[in-house]
């Protein structure tokens, strides 16, 4: 069976990483991938430009940004013509299944060549440039979609190849620039793409901490730049040193004409007297490597397609995969793509309310969420009313960057509220030596995009004579409730101040967890805070380590944290393409061991230059990393060196990635929602919050264990279990492939 696979239109950063999954599942599952160059013109032109791809030709690539199979905005194959040479091209070469990876354009293009296929056959048996033989042997053109767009368009999917990306580079500039902007006291306005959808800009202005943004599906009411300059105004009077505002490519007002960049700083300039800077990062935003999601989820995209399209028949209604709740959706490709062209009328028709709709609901809070999180307390409609409560937030547990996010959303969302809001130094201990301070509105500015914990953290779990200590604390400090944004001690802590409130009823006030850990090893919670920005530092450096042995035959032992938890190592596995993950989840024998060595050197016999395993610091117990590499050094004989890599604190450093602080601010905002709610009502629930497949929900405190191995110190259930025969299909190189293989 071959497959064809193609990139087209826009590039996009990730297409790479579901080239080389399809690529390598195809090969994995006895198909043959053919590479098709340069979009369709490449099916178009033929020759060489179909060409058939092994297990190496696409190796080292998934760092790439771009697309190294080429893209192209083919003429020739919206003609007849074209796409008649092209089925000739194909069905030559034995091909009848397509995976692209295209924007809405592209997947148009590809339906049309599905449909027409049969008549395309018909003529090119008539004109005699193929027989009747071949022509019925590939009746029909079975193809499967993956959407890559930096624009996050795709209708009925979270998210698109390269958005992911794009907002990592958007962010990069974002914090580049708030540094300037804050030391001059400048505004800046800064366009960001989105010609239709405003998923780019209006993330990067809630992870950027922007003070406007101007999205296509929203246009502002009437009057929008007396307002917005009211905004900055107040903001700077509420301490903030910097404006930013954020401006879509295809911005709009209320009557369909363009919002520029220009047109924005001139109202700031003729309304606040002085001059902003306009930034246009432009394609830099298409550009660079790929983050680690898009790395991890187009290798899962790519896996899924390959199996779909080797199991489509000529029947088979065609789709598109996206993603929902980190898992892949079929989407039915033409519905899809319309719904997606759809947008852009609704917003010419002043269809707003359902422009926005269509992207979901994670779109639409952040809407509002962003409007509450940048408004200045003066411009604020809700004054502190008599419900207003003193509430505690403390950080607790290992650090998570994306802690401060939390806690500066925290603080904004509660003096919406109404609520004072104390930040606890130093943990638990902190709240048992009542060391509070309270946190005001312009105080918490700059944690937006700080990594570290700005009230500081503890590991440790409290033991009884401080849960004493805590409950007068929380007596004499009058606390209403308590915040905490942390890791599973954190979690533990929480679990025995509820078991204990018969002993020390002062401990009966609302309490609420936020999971905050790189570890990502919290019940209720498929993602904690702090995971992809430790995931994205592991990728980082894994990078860079592989790009150093560049000169000789190595084998990397890279040690990764996430402690009992596998996580961080699988994923940084799948996104920096290492050969061999070691987990805690599955342990590690010595059986193992025998064959990855046997693996190893048939690897580098065949010419392979670089080998890396992925070791979680617990995985094996006593085979340490420093144990492998001895093992390994000794097992292979002169044919390779050994290097133990421990990534150690940097996957912990850093400032948080964008999803953590969008994560953050949205889980922040939930919490305060539901303790508001909760404190009217006068409960006292405790709970942890969690990112489901159904959203974001709450759990009762009460019930963890039930969700938890405490002795493991991880969720009974860990749903990314699932991407070990990804792994396994794109990464381990099957035994009879590995003469091909050299790395990556
Ligand atoms: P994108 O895929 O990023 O939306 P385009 O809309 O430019 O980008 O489409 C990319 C390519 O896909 C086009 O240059 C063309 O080769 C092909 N294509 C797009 N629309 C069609 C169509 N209606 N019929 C045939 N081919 C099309």
């Amino acid at each position: 069976m071959r497959i064809g696979v193609l990139t087209s239109g826009g590039d996009a950063q990730g297409m790479n990483a579901a080239v080389r999954a399809v690529v390598r599942t195809a090969l994995s599952l006895g198909a043959e991938p053919y590479a098709i160059l340069e979009g369709y013109q490449g099916a178009v032109d033929g020759g060489d430009r179909i060409r058939p791809f092994g297990w190496d030709d696409v190796s080292g690539i998934l760092q790439r940004g771009g697309t190294v199979i080429g893209t192209a905005r083919s003429a020739d194959f919206r003609e007849h013509d074209g796409m008649r040479r092209a089925v000739r091209n194909l069905v030559e070469r034995g091909i009848d299944r397509l995976v692209v990876i295209g924007g809405d354009g592209s997947l148009t293009g590809t339906d049309r060549l599905r449909r027409e296929w049969p008549d395309l056959l018909t003529e090119l048996v008539d004109r005699g440039e193929i027989t009747a033989e071949l022509a019925q042997e590939h009746p029909a053109l079975m193809v499967v979609g993956l959407v890559g767009s930096i624009d996050n368009d795709l209708v009925g999917s979270d998210m698109t190849i390269g958005a992911d990306s794009a907002l990592h580079r958007i962010i990069e500039a974002i914090d580049a620039i708030s540094s300037t902007a804050a030391s001059h006291q400048r505004s800046f306005v800064i366009e960001v793409m989105g010609r239709h959808c405003g998923y780019l800009p209006l993330m990067a202005a809630v992870a950027g901490g922007a003070d406007y943004v101007l999205v296509p599906e929203s246009p502002p009411a009437e009057g929008w730049e007396d307002q917005m300059c009211q905004m900055l105004r107040a903001g700077r009077a509420a301490g903030r040193r910097e404006s930013l505002v954020l401006v879509a490519e295809g911005a709009v007002d209320r009557h369909g004409e363009p919002i520029t960049v220009d047109y924005v700083s001139d109202a700031i300039a003729q309304r606040l007297g002085e001059e902003p800077r306009i930034t246009i990062p432009g394609h830099v935003q298409r550009g660079g490597t790929p983050s680690a999601y898009d790395r991890w989820m187009s290798t899962l995209l790519g896996w899924n397609a390959t199996q779909d399209v080797m199991a489509a028949t000529p029947e088979s209604v065609p789709n598109i995969l996206g993603v929902r709740h980190n898992r892949v959706t079929r989407l039915p490709m033409m519905e899809a793509v319309a719904q997606t062209q759809a947008v852009a009328g609704l917003i010419r028709e002043g269809k707003y309310d359902e422009a926005v709709a269509v992207r979901g609901e994670s779109f639409t809070d952040l809407l509002g969420v962003f409007e509450t999180l940048a408004l200045p307390p003066s411009q604020q409609a809700v004054a502190p009313t008599a419900t207003s409560r003193r509430i505690a937030i403390l950080h607790g547990g290992g650090l998570a960057p994306g802690m401060n996010t939390a806690t500066r959303a925290l603080v904004r969302f509660g003096i919406a509220h109404g609520h004072t809001m104390l930040g606890v130094a130093g943990g638990f201990r902190g709240l048992a030596h009542e060391d509070f301070t309270e946190l005001e509105w312009g105080a918490v500015e700059a944690l937006v995009g700080e990594g570290g914990s700005s009230l500081g953290t503890r590991r440790g779990v409290l033991g009884e004579d401080e849960l004493y200590a805590v409950s007068r604390a929380v007596e004499r400090a009058g606390l209403d409730a308590i915040v905490v944004v942390g890791g599973l001690d954190a979690y533990l802590t929480v679990e025995r101040m509820v078991a204990e409130r018969t002993r020390f009823p002062a401990l009966r006030l609302p309490i609420t967890l936020l999971p905050a850990s790189i570890d990502n090893n919290l019940p209720g919670s498929e993602l904690s805070i702090g995971a992809d920005t430790a995931l994205n530092n592991a990728v980082w450096a894994l990078d860079r380590i592989k790009q150093s042995a560049s000169a000789s035959r190595r084998c990397f032992v890279a040690e990764t944290m996430g402690r009992t938890c596998g996580y961080l190592a699988l994923l940084t596995g799948l996104a920096a393409g290492a050969e061999r993950v070691y987990l805690p989840e599955q342990g590690v024998t010595l059986a193992d061991l025998e064959v990855d060595v046997a693996r190893m050197r048939a690897a580098f016999e065949g010419g392979k230059r670089l080998f890396v395993a992925v070791r979680n610091e617990l995985a094996g117990d006593l085979y340490t990393t420093d144990f492998l590499v001895r093992l390994f050094e000794v097992e292979g004989h002169n044919l390779f060196d050994v290097r133990p890599a421990v990534l150690g604190h940097l996957q912990q450093g850093g400032n948080p990635s964008p999803f953590d602080r969008n994560l953050a601010t949205r889980m922040a905002h939930f919490a305060l929602e539901e303790l508001t709610r909760l404190l009217a009502a006068g409960g006292d629930d405790a709970v942890y919050l969690g990112l489901t497949p159904d959203g974001l929900k709450t759990w009762p405190v009460a019930g963890m264990l039930a969700q938890l191995d405490v002795t493991e110190r991880r969720p009974r259930e860990q749903w990314w279990m699932d991407l070990l025969p990804v792994f396994s299909a794109v990464c381990d190189v099957p035994a009879d492939l590995g003469a091909q293989a050299t790395n990556g």
